[in-house]
């Protein structure tokens, strides 16, 4: 097998699949071969210890499935990798020769369980890929990647599984594309993998997340693949045959981020510096409004009237969307924007009337 350091971190997509769990060697081989046979999947993922969120359904099987998915590799050459929540976990990866470990998202939280995995790779300096928390909480995040760069591993990669939120969403775990945008600002140049099949849930909409990921510059996908996915022990629902995997890949259009093109660079040179003037322009425009905003507050602190009146807050908001719609503004931006707004408007004020 090739050296995955050098030969396939830095490939462009990366492409990692294999089911939710490993569940008997025949299901590992067959899939393994079959996601072979597409010649488009760099690493084989499969869950050998699963934390689920409620006790009751299936916890993985265990050590047992390691020499499985050993097997895999000889079989396809292609490199495995596995979850891993404890010191005993990552010791029976490396006995087994697995090559990529991955911190899930239920581990990413604590600390705790983090440092105990970072302490017993060091030395090792295999790759580790880390989730997002469950949280929307980018600290929690970047504190695990600290740890395990701490423990002496070079390869670090991060994947954006999405968050949970409560309630019904249109998501498992909704993407909250700007934490994983920023999260990639934060860590310029680290592996940044995206991960469809958990964000979705379903596999109706699978395609559309990871286009999305490509556009914004991921690179690469870890999708769950299963010889027959409507029988899977675990993540059923969002599961895809290694065929339909391989069909979804081809139907995905891949950008490059850049390109040696004089002509390309120019006109985008020009139409930046527009956006850039353009900037400077609403923030001028901002700063004067919060300036008037500031005179009201004098007026409602001079009359002691409270600062927010919500039927003009309505009444702003109406009309913004209204004029929003004419100019092809989403009403979830309107939302987003004037929220902004309207939130500095009144710490201007409130420093006004309290002052
Ligand atoms: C998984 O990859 O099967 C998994 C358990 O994912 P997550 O940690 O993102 O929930
Ligand atoms: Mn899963």
């Amino acid at each position: 097998m090739k050296n995955l350091v050098d030969q396939k971190w830095l490939k462009r997509p990366l492409i990692i699949s294999g089911p939710c769990s490993a569940e008997t060697e025949d299901q590992v081989i067959e899939t393994a071969v079959r996601l072979a046979k597409t010649g488009k999947v760099d690493i084989m993922r499969a869950g050998i210890w699963k934390p689920r969120t409620r006790p009751g359904s299936f916890e993985g099987i265990g050590t047992k499935g390691l020499p499985w998915l050993q097997h895999a590799k000889k079989l396809t050459g292609i490199p495995v990798t596995v979850e891993v929540a404890t010191a005993k976990q990552v010791e029976d990866a490396l006995t087994f020769e697995v090559d990529v470990v991955w911190i899930g998202a239920r581990t990413t939280v604590n600390p705790f369980s983090v440092q105990e995995v970072a302490d017993a790779l060091r030395g090792v300096d295999i790759p580790v890929l880390i989730k997002n928390p469950i949280n929307p909480d980018l600290e929690l995040w970047t504190g695990a990647v600290e740890r395990i760069a701490k423990s002496g591993t070079r390869k670090i990669g991060l994947i954006h599984r999405g968050f949970s939120s409560y309630g019904n969403t249109d998501y498992r775990n909704a993407p909250m594309w700007h934490l994983a945008i920023e999260m990639k600002r934060r860590n310029p140049g680290m592996l940044f993998i995206n991960d469809p099949s958990h964000i979705c849930g379903r596999r109706d909409n699978l395609l559309e997340v990871a286009q999305k990921a490509i556009d914004l510059d991921f690179d690469g996908l870890i999708i769950e693949s299963h010889v027959d996915p409507d029988k899977a022990w675990s993540d059923a629902k969002q599961q895809i045959t290694p065929e339909k995997l391989s069909e979804m890949l081809s139907q995905i259009v891949w950008r490059r981020d850049d390109i040696a093109s004089d002509e390309y660079h120019a006109a985008l040179e020009k139409l930046r510096q527009q956006i850039n003037h353009l900037d400077d322009e609403l923030m001028q425009i901002l700063s004067t409004r919060m300036k008037v905003s500031e005179k009201i507050g004098e007026y409602k602190k001079a009359n002691s009237i409270t600062i927010l009146q919500t039927n003009r807050w309505n009444s702003i908001l109406e009309r913004a969307f209204d004029k929003g719609d004419k100019l092809g503004l989403s009403r979830e931006f309107i939302t987003k924007y004037f929220d902004a707004v309207h939130m500095e408007s009144i710490s201007h004020q409130n420093r006004i009337m309290n002052d």
